[in-house]
């Protein structure tokens, strides 16, 4: 199946410049939004993962149906002040200013494989923070995969682990 048909294209969103690629089409198809589930875990299911982490927000539509399809445990990196209980925190650096991520103290034991997940690839700040926090937890992180890749921001660069992608602009 041809995903990129589920793709929409959106100009300037959400600020002049950014072509934004959306996968709403994809969620609403049934089919598509199947054979992109399926086509994720044959990519992640040699990483044996344990536990899945979904990046805030639309990490968590690729993941929660991807860990049942693969039978292991789903957990959340999520913005600051989202999360209830004790935290563990990493604060990256972006063009302008910086950011904050969390996960919940209890939500990865030590060694546990992780595979961390995020519907885009861009410059990859996030997902590399991502990697950081859940190394800081003690997981031990096997690989990382999104449904979209934007090959041109070289986001795969800033990501030290197997990384993959279902498509590729
Ligand atoms: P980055 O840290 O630059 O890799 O940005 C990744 C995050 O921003 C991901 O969580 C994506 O959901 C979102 N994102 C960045 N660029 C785009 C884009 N062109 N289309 C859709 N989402 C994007």
């Amino acid at each position: 199946m041809d995903l990129k048909k589920y793709i929409r294209d959106v100009p300037d969103f959400p600020k002049p410049g950014i072509l934004f690629r959306d996968i709403s089409p994809m969620l609403a198809d049934k089919d598509a939004w199947r054979a992109a589930i399926k086509a994720l875990a044959e990519l992640v299911r040699p990483h044996k993962p344990d536990l899945l982490a979904g990046i805030e927000s639309r990490g968590f539509l690729v993941t929660a149906p991807l860990a049942l399809e693969l039978g292991c445990g789903f957990m959340m990196v999520r913005k600051r002040g989202k999360l209830p209980g004790a935290t563990i925190q990493h604060t990256y650096e972006l063009e302008y200013g910086s950011d904050t991520i969390e996960i919940q103290d209890d939500a990865v034991k030590k060694g546990r494989r992780v595979v961390v997940l995020d519907d885009v690839l861009a410059t990859g700040g996030t997902l590399a923070a991502a990697i950081t926090l859940l190394r800081k937890a003690g997981a031990e992180v096997r690989g990382a995969a999104c449904i979209i890749e934007l090959t041109f921001l070289e986001g795969r660069k800033r990501v030290d682990l197997p990384f993959g992608a279902l498509v590729q602009y």
